[in-house]
């Protein structure tokens, strides 16, 4: 039996952060280690573009997430990793899918709205187009299976819409594809408020950080007087606890939990600890990242090669969606 297709993506706007890691890179690990996948994963730098961006630094970014790629361990003689722009492939099919659905139905979805609301000014044909392009990404390679976090089902949902009409009008074999979830689906921010993304100041914490960066960002997020008769469901305590629940344990989160509910948390303490668990899972990975960034020709040529194995599959998709729409 033909394995199953993965894919996915990190757009290139800087380095890793533990949203992306949590919510996108263990599931990527997960599935480019399970033999019943083949798995792509690359950097998004034509998504970087859709919103403003240094040009100074695009290469950069897309280098620097390739390094975090490979210093989580995601293997090159098990993965396709390379980057987006490598493949022109994908700007093609985003073009010839983008007929199968509506401006209205893209100026609806929540991700848009969000994005035009943190930049006014740039409210661009590309910004539009962004989940038409992520359809492309997913439905050249005819991938089922799509790890990544929460925040994206809305253009999973966009990219299976675009693969059933393309199929029912046009006869393609595109697979509707699936969101793989991990543990850490969604990571809050630091700031007490929303998700962690490298868009808000404050609210991440880098794969890169320090043990005493880690320290100082976790002093900034917001705490209470320690004790009250209900556990808080939201806001910086709550979002202190899920990160005790995904680097320290259940165990300890429950602990914290009945000490909020008796003689109180010391938050000192708390912030400390998890510090110092958060770097442990982080500090193999920067000695690994170390290796890359003393060797910039062997991550070049891994870009390059992955790119050679992706325009393989892209290629051959490409050809056989623009047979079946009829052109020359
Ligand atoms: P960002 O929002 O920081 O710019 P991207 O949009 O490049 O990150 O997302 C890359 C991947 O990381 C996607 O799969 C996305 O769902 C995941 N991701 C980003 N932020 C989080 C988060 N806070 N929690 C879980 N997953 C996340």
């Amino acid at each position: 039996m033909d394995k199953k297709r993965v894919f996915s993506g990190t757009r290139a706007t800087g380095k890793l952060h533990l949203g992306n890691y949590l919510g996108a890179v263990k599931g990527y690990l997960a599935l480019a280690n399970d033999p019943a996948y083949e798995t792509i994963f690359m950097v998004m730098d034509l998504h970087a573009v859709t919103t403003p961006y240094d040009k100074e630094k695009l290469a950069d970014n897309t280098r620097n997430v390739i390094m975090d790629y490979l210093a989580c361990g995601i293997d090159p003689a098990k993965s396709i990793i390379t980057a987006q722009s490598l493949v022109p492939e994908h700007a093609y099919l985003a073009d010839l899918l983008s007929t199968e659905i509506s401006v209205a139905r893209m100026q609806h979805l929540p991700t848009f709205k969000e994005k035009v609301a943190q930049h006014p000014n740039n409210v661009t044909m590309a910004l539009l187009n962004y989940p038409v392009l992520m359809a492309a990404d997913i439905l050249l390679y005819k991938a089922s299976l799509v790890p990544v976090g929460i925040d994206q089902e809305p253009h999973l949902e966009v990219a299976r819409e675009i693969a059933r009409k393309m199929n029912e009008k046009y006869g393609t074999d595109f697979p509707e594809p699936k969101r793989f979830a991990t543990k850490g689906e969604y990571v809050p921010s630091l700031t007490g408020e929303g998700k962690m993304s490298k868009s808000v100041e404050g609210s991440y914490i880098n794969l890169t950080d320090s043990l005493d960066e880690i320290k100082k960002k976790l002093s900034g997020a917001p705490t209470d007087s320690g004790k009250g008769d209900k556990v808080p469901k939201k806001g910086g305590v709550a979002n202190l606890l899920q990160f005790v629940g995904l680097f320290e344990g259940e165990e300890k989160r429950k602990k914290y939990e009945k000490d909020y509910l008796g003689g109180g948390i010391r938050y000192g303490e708390l912030k400390a600890e998890l510090a110092e668990a958060i770097y442990k899972e982080l500090e193999p990975i920067q000695k690994q990242r170390k290796v890359y960034e003393n060797d910039p020709l062997l991550v070049d040529r891994i870009i390059k090669e992955g790119a050679k194995k992706a325009e393989k599959i892209a290629s051959a998709t490409l050809q056989e969606v623009k047979d079946k729409m009829g052109f020359i």
